[in-house]
């Protein structure tokens, strides 16, 4: 089923329609592809690109009906798509991807227990389901630790990092909300990175190159690539990224992300769509992971993700729009701008667009970016 060839002409249908389906949409849409998507925004990102959008909630079968009745193949293009949704259209529809991996990385005690069962390399963890489960973890673990909502989290909330008793009561605080939790070692981090893999439904993967990711309040903030990490570490992080998407018979396209530590590289989180930390790759790759997203479920083969210039990508959020809009007429000629079409108010730390900045001296252009576009000291 999933060695399905899915030939231009035919229509790709996007469950989400936030920036990672809009640069999905455009890329497809190079190759020749139709692309409808799904979403509660009318005039979303991916709709503005797309041949068609139909609002309705994400988590609305009849709505996610409409759209699978109307495309050849439907993907999706962010994690929180509920996975009994995809479950009851994979049954009828082709959804490459599938509903499977979408429960495993939806949840952190599924994920953390995915990775240790084929032993890859996480910090250490526990299980926490309650306030007496969380003293017993704390005992187990030790200080520091990051205590993590299994759902609905990301880019750091629904966390409470413990560093001594005196975080036990914010914890559980947390805890008191109810649901499933992981406590984690809050481990000492040398630096993150990120692999991009894609696969196919022959097994076949494609290997994007390692990203060095700095983060603002949680939130990636900052990619640089090539990573500057020593060669061994960089074929370490391809490999665990290859043999992970292995793991989860991945169809599609996965974002690894990794912790430095002194111990090594573990692995933090798995994304099963197009990442922000992928993002370099539209422009500074010769296949972008939007694109190769597309071959992956159309079954088509890889393109070449051969670097094409060093480079730095950097999150526009929407406290940077007022200065940003300002320089436009000013930007360098190595200065890319990507906005994602988002209309209404600017929230404060809302993903607007990106910077794709082609440089040899990384810490210039982070330089470059945070003091002359933001005027931030860093
Ligand atoms: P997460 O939402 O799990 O990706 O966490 C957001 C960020 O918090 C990560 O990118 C790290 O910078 C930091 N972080 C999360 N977990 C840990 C940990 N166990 N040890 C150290 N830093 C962490």
């Amino acid at each position: 089923m999933s060695k399905r060839v899915i030939l231009p002409g035919s229509t790709i249908g996007i469950l989400g329609g936030g920036q990672l389906g809009r640069m999905t949409a455009i890329e497809a849409k190079k190759m020749g592809y139709r692309v409808l998507c799904l979403d509660p925004t009318p005039d979303s990102p991916c709709g503005q690109v797309s041949d068609g959008q139909i609002v309705g909630s994400f988590n609305d079968l009849a709505a996610a009906e409409k759209l699978a009745e109307q495309s050849d193949v439907l993907v999706y293009e962010f994690e929180n798509i509920s996975a009994s949704v995809v479950g009851a259209l994979e049954q009828q529809y082709y959804v490459p991807q599938g509903s499977e991996i979408l429960s495993i990385t939806q949840h952190r005690v599924l994920e953390k227990g995915h990775l240790a069962k084929h032993l890859f390399p996480i910090a250490p963890y526990a299980v926490v389901n309650s306030e007496a489960r969380l003293i017993c973890a704390l005992e187990q673990i030790g200080y520091p630790a990051v205590l993590k909502s299994a759902t609905g989290g990301y880019d750091g909330k629904g966390q409470q990092v413990l560093r001594s008793q005196d975080d036990i009561p914010a914890a559980m605080a947390l805890c008191g909300r109810g649901g499933q939790f992981v406590l984690e070692k809050f481990v000492q981090l040398l630096g993150e990175v990120s692999v991009i893999v894609a696969r196919n439904g022959h097994g076949t993967t494609s290997l994007f190159p390692v990203a060095e990711n700095l983060h603002r309040d949680n939130i990636l903030h900052t990619t640089v690539v090539p990573a500057r990490i020593n060669a061994s570490l960089e074929e370490e992080a391809q490999s665990l990224a290859k043999r992970i998407a292995d793991s989860l018979q991945l169809v599609g396209i996965l974002a690894v992300e990794m912790f430095v530590t002194p111990q090594g590289l573990m692995v933090n989180e798995l994304a099963p769509r197009p990442h922000n930390s992928g993002h370099f790759s539209f422009g500074a790759c010769h296949t972008s992971q939007f694109e190769q997203f597309v071959r992956a479920v159309c079954g088509l083969p890889f393109g070449s993700t051969e670097l094409l210039f060093p480079a730095v990508m950097v999150n526009v959020l929407g406290a940077d729009m007022p200065s940003l809009m300002k320089i436009i007429p000013y930007l360098p000629t190595n200065v890319k701008l990507h906005l994602y079409g988002k209309s209404g108010q600017a929230q404060y730390g809302r993903k607007m667009g990106h910077l794709l900045i082609k440089t040899n001296e990384p810490d210039l252009a982070i330089e470059w970016a945070e003091e002359t576009l933001w005027g931030l000291k860093v």
